[in-house]
């Protein structure tokens, strides 16, 4: 059976590594972004270098319109959907929960929570063996600081990967029988641009400082677990949670 995965946030860190290593798998791959065209583009370019086969579609996660788009786009050009890596997300400056305001709130859910809900409900009504579709498996991005918490830093961050943890395990019982699986890796500190916007002078430091094994992570860490999760080797594994936290 032809494997069609889409990852979405595929232009950088984490979902860049993991569109890569599908592609290694034989999967067709499609590199979801939300602005970051040039970096989309360079993925696809490294896979098809590769030999491998691959397409970039700009969509923002947290709109209706844009995630139909981005699932029709890889109907027609790559085929039925059967792994969907619900990747992109987004964190913000730290901050005190006394000095956020609800519109940052609703930035981090849109993207964190309502995207990877919309690209579920996309991706489940089109693997579905109920609809005659070929089953499939989802994996979700959450983090360590769902379990962990991020306090006087990212509580709002926090939250939205605690939401995702709960959906996982939800949708995992809803839609075993469709013949669908739903799995979540909790990353902790990995080193990718999504730390660039700054912080404290020392926070990064500090992070690694209380990692058992003293470094943070490689994106394609992250990503080797989150290709287990998707492949027929973990067939009997939903509902699960892969920490990759160097020990945290
Ligand atoms: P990066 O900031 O390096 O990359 C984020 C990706 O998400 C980019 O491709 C970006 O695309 C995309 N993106 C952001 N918002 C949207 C949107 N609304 N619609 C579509 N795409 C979007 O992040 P990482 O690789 O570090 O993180 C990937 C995932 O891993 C996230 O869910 C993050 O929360 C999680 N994670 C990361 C950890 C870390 O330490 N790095 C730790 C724990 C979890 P564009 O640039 O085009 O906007």
């Amino acid at each position: 059976m032809k494997q069609v995965a889409i990852v979405t946030g595929g232009s950088r860190g984490i979902g860049a590594a993991t569109a890569r290593q599908a592609a290694q798998k034989g999967y067709a791959v499609c590199v979801n972004y939300r602005s970051d065209e040039k970096s989309a583009e360079a993925v696809v370019s490294q896979i098809q270098d590769a030999g491998g086969t691959a397409i970039a579609v700009q969509a923002d996660v947290s709109q209706e319109a844009d995630v139909e788009r981005l699932f029709k786009t890889t109907d027609e050009q790559l085929g039925t959907v059967t792994a969907l890596v619900n990747n992109a997300g987004i964190l913000e400056q730290q901050m005190p929960v006394t000095e956020m305001d609800i519109a940052r709130w609703q930035r981090i859910f849109a993207t964190n929570v309502f995207g990877s809900f919309l690209c579920a409900r996309a991706a489940i009504q089109r693997m579905s063996t109920f609809n005659g579709g070929p089953g499939g498996a989802i994996v979700n991005v959450s983090s360590l600081a769902a379990r962990a918490g991020s306090p006087f830093e990212y509580v709002d961050y926090a939250a939205s990967k605690g939401a995702i943890d709960t959906f996982t395990t939800g949708l995992s019982k809803e839609v075993a029988e469709a013949g669908i699986r739903v799995n979540a890796v909790r990353p902790g500190f990995i080193d990718t641009e999504m730390h660039a916007s700054g912080g404290e002078p020392n926070r990064i430091e500090r992070v690694k400082a209380n990692v058992p094994l003293k470094r943070g992570g490689t994106a394609e860490e992250v990503a080797y677990a989150i290709l287990w999760l998707l492949s027929d080797e973990a067939g009997y594994t939903t509902g699960g949670f892969i920490d990759i936290a160097g020990g945290r």
